[in-house]
């Protein structure tokens, strides 16, 4: 139904109402200056989680992944993979042979009981799926290595050793947090029984799309996720990763996963936070925690942008005032909704605003109304793209390389029209001269990069065993 109940003055002079939609919206329209200074406090928690004695402290926390070299080309053999921790969850059967990549792969549904559920519950249902999986793929008596895309931050103590520090985005799931990963799976397909199943290698899906374009493209240096969450990792060298505790053989180097999406935790992002951040932040299930993922990616954009229409239809300055039960529910404003709105290029026609309103069951609209509507998920939008930018500026910054390719995968990313064009302008803007760089989409990263690690990891068993 339509509610007005709490709604101020309808403002009907157009003057009088673009001056206070614009007064509500400046808080998202931020100044350089304001980036620049992203750029120092992402460099300084950079930093901080790298060093010995400030690691512990450190809300950024620059996890070392033991993933050392980008793939050479000669990786070949059948691998499952597993992908967690979006939207959805697959498994891969993927064939490697040199340059070339097969795969097969099926989406399972995590129903939301299990992912607020226990571990126990998790596991076994991801068990189930893999054995599914083998038996439609004919793989029942197949001895498989498994690489194991999971993408929640977890600190490493091997390739295939991983605890997950804390669950992000929708997830929740009791008994998990400080435990091994890949011994819970193991657990879960040894109780399931009838699997010939080895994880070799868990990876970040960050790490995933870096090395999934390192296949093809050497001077890939950033891996960078930008779908219901956000992250990215980087090639480090080793005399700077104060806490590596392994061998310092070539190559010197190992990939960093930042886990980007905490910094701002302990209140250092607070000179940009809007009310609706904090809105946003205090609803969902990890209150205080990834406040710099919040502000930017997919799982809360959408909300964000909802926030701000209620807003402006409280202030009497959109829809004449009357909302719909659909625009009063939180969640219900999808991120696909910013980039379905942000398509509209005809100004005249707003045929995408025009279907998202209807879809929100909101009625009383004009022409201004879409005009607004899509100011504001462009600005919102926009602040998401420049505060990436001012993360991945901030590495490049670092990595002391000239030319280096940013691995990007992530559903906001790809169906956002004008994502990519953003973070082009802000990084060119926030780098030191004489750098160049590139952003590249990473095709199946979180397959084909587990698949990859997989195969590194086993060939150096089966040396080992020789
Ligand atoms: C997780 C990261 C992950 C990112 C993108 C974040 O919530 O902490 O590990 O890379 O989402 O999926
Ligand atoms: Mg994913």
């Amino acid at each position: 139904g339509s509610r007005r109940s709490s709604v101020k003055k309808i403002v009907t002079d157009p003057k009088e109402r673009q001056r206070l939609v614009e007064n509500i919206l400046k808080p998202f329209i931020l100044e350089d200056s304001v980036y620049d200074k992203v750029c120092d406090v992402m460099l300084d928690n950079f930093n901080k989680g790298l060093g010995k004695d400030t690691n512990a402290d450190a809300r950024v926390k620059m996890f070392p992944t033991y993933v050392r070299s980008v793939p050479n080309g000669t990786e070949e053999g059948n691998f499952l993979a597993l992908d967690l921790g979006g939207t959805n969850f697959r498994v891969l059967l993927i064939n490697l042979n040199g340059q070339e990549v097969d795969m097969e792969s099926k989406i399972y549904l995590i129903p939301q009981h299990i992912m607020l559920g226990t571990g126990v519950q998790l596991f076994d249902h991801i068990a189930d799926c893999i054995y599914k999986f083998m038996k439609e793929h004919k793989l029942e008596n197949k001895k498989l290595p498994l690489g194991f895309t999971f993408s929640f931050p977890c600190k490493q103590l091997g390739l295939a050793e991983a605890h997950l520090t804390t669950w992000t985005k929708g997830f929740k799931c009791e008994g998990v947090e400080g435990k091994d990963i890949v011994t819970l799976l193991h657990d879960a397909i040894k109780r399931k029984g009838d699997m010939h199943v080895e994880c070799l290698a868990v990876i970040n899906d960050t790490v995933g799309a870096l090395m999934s374009c390192a296949h093809s493209d050497r001077q890939c240096g950033i891996g960078l996720i930008l779908g219901t969450g956000t992250n990215a990792c980087y090639i480090e060298r080793l005399e700077n990763v104060e806490l590596w505790d392994a061998d310092y053989e070539e190559p010197k180097q190992v990939i960093i996963n930042t886990e980007w999406g905490a910094l701002g935790d302990n209140g250092d992002l607070d000179f940009l936070i809007t009310e609706y951040d904090k809105h946003v932040d205090k609803h969902s299930i990890n209150a205080g925690k990834q406040i710099y993922e919040k502000m930017i990616s997919g799982m809360y954009m959408g909300e964000i942008v909802r926030l701000v229409l209620e807003k402006l239809r409280k202030n009497g300055l959109l829809f004449n005032g009357k909302g719909s039960e659909e625009l009063s529910t939180r969640g219900r404003f999808y991120t696909k909704y910013v980039s379905e709105i942000e398509s509209d290029v005809d100004e005249s026609d707003f045929k995408s605003t025009k279907q998202v309103f209807d879809e929100l069951n909101l009625t009383d609209y004009t022409d201004q109304d879409c005009r607004i509507a899509l100011h504001v998920c462009s600005l919102v939008s926009k602040r998401a793209a420049y505060l990436a930018s001012a993360g991945i500026a901030t590495l490049l910054n670092k990595m002391e390389r000239k030319d280096v390719s940013v691995a990007v995968d992530g559903s906001l990313y790809r169906f956002h029209p004008h994502f990519h064009d953003l973070m082009v302008e802000k990084i060119q803007k926030l780098i030191k001269p004489g750098l160049r760089f590139k952003l590249m989409l990473s095709h199946d990263g979180s397959g084909k990069g587990a698949a990859l690690v997989a195969a590194v990891a086993n060939r150096l068993k089966e040396e080992a065993l020789q």
